[in-house]
């Protein structure tokens, strides 16, 4: 039996494992990753392909960031686990950072991305009936339709999506949804004077990289200022210098009132989610109030303040900006008649696929694959292209050349 064998049989294995022993809550691309550096992985058969999703935007400080992991291993060795029934040396530093680093009088800090939402729901609440004065139980969230903001009841709850949504009800009541990008839906949405939160995405990720108009944010930030309500970012996909700047919110310098981070706070190590905001936000909640047993743990916190460190001293928001720039520029110059839309801020863009076949999207992503670029569609015809911030010049034209070959699929069919 040839090397090649053997080792196409060792994918299927894995690929074979996860079918039948796991859930089958995803669909992923047929390739099995065994290892990561900088803006490549390679899978098992040690075939290398440019991450052009980089974990769901996770690991923009690239795989395996050598600095990060030596941070991790080494706190790892020392301490990972005290729970915040005791106080311990890292997080009050942690905290600290955060503050300074972001802006906010104070950091609450949680695990994953989507508890990080509900401890934003849960906070924005809680300002409402102690600050703002709304009577119990009657506080309502404003949120987009076609937004992203993770998989609980309640977020799902408000949902627009039907995979999402459809036979998990009953559904949590207290949101109401109006079209993203547009002021006016939000402004009349406003005149409820039940609202105490707005929660939006800067850009919205999942929905297929919907950028907003410009001096969306800053409106929407000003309507709600004037109508005492709380803009809550969720930059748990847009933020950490993925659009190009520190934050999404930063490029029409809007300060959020809360901000929820995620993802690439731990620079792809461990979940790390975090919720900013200043005190008379967030000291309505508690001790005993709010929580989570990993929430804070130093090696949690000891690997998100490296991987904030490796996002300023690497200048990665500043590449981002200039190989979004390079890559949208090279997308456009192909002028291939298969995508109708590019579109998209720093590293994090999609290209919308020009094609009546419903697995179009897909196809091209498989074809990806096989030239050495992985990728996801989304939302059917959308494919978003967010490398690790990583990538320099000479990597992003040879990923152009791999999406022109690419393309090709569609003149064959
Ligand atoms: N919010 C946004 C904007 C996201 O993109 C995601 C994940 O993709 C989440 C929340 C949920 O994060 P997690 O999957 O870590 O719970």
């Amino acid at each position: 039996m040839s090397a090649n064998v053997l080792a196409s049989r060792s994918a299927q294995y894995f690929i074979d494992l996860e079918e039948q022993y796991g859930a089958h809550n995803y669909h992923p691309l047929p390739v099995v990753l065994s290892r990561g550096e900088g803006a490549f992985v390679w899978d098992v058969e040690e075939n290398r392909y440019f991450d052009f999703l980089s974990g769901y935007s996770a690991v923009n400080q690239g795989h395996c960031h050598p600095a990060i992991v030596a941070t991790f291993i080494e706190q790892a060795r020392r301490l990972t686990l005290t729970s915040r029934a005791f106080y311990n040396d890292v997080l009050g530093e942690y905290e600290k950072f955060m503050s300074a680093y972001f802006g906010f009088d104070k950091v609450l800090p949680m695990n994953t991305g989507v508890e990080a939402v509900e401890t934003a729901i849960k906070l924005c609440r809680k300002w409402a009936y102690e600050k703002k004065g709304i009577a119990d139980g009657e506080a309502v969230i404003i949120v987009c339709e076609g937004n992203f903001h993770g998989r609980t009841s309640t977020v799902i709850s408000f949902s627009s999506d039907p995979s999402a949504r459809t036979h998990f009800g009953p559904y949590a009541p207290g949101f109401i949804a109006v079209p993203y990008n547009d002021t006016a839906a939000l402004a009349q949405a406003l005149g409820n004077p039940n609202v105490a939160g707005f929660l939006v995405e800067p850009i919205q990720g999942e929905a297929g990289v919907l950028v907003p108009d410009e001096g969306y944010l800053a409106t929407a930030k000003k309507l709600c200022e004037d109508a005492n309500v709380l803009f809550i970012a969720d930059e748990i996909q847009t933020g950490l210098c993925r659009t190009g700047q520190l934050l999404a919110c930063d490029h029409e310098n809007v300060k959020p009132d809360i901000l929820i981070l995620g993802k690439a706070l731990s620079g792809g190590m461990l979940p790390v989610s975090a919720v900013l905001a200043d005190n008379h936000i967030m000291l309505t909640i508690r001790p005993g109030e709010h929580g989570s047993t990993y929430g804070g743990n130093p090696l949690a916190c000891k690997t998100a303040i490296k991987a904030l460190e490796v996002l300023r001293d690497e200048k990665m928001a500043e590449n981002a900006e200039a190989m979004g720039k390079l890559l949208r520029d090279g997308l456009a110059a192909l002028q291939s008649p298969h995508i109708s839309l590019i579109r998209g801020k720093g590293l994090l863009n999609a290209i919308v696929i020009n094609h009546n076949d419903p697995d179009a999207a897909w196809n091209l992503c498989l074809e990806l694959k096989e030239n050495g670029l992985l990728a996801k569609p989304t939302h059917g015809d959308k494919i978003r292209f967010a490398p690790p911030l990583v990538i320099n010049e000479t990597q992003v034209q040879a990923c152009v050349a791999i999406i022109k070959k690419s393309l090709e699929i569609f003149d064959r069919s």
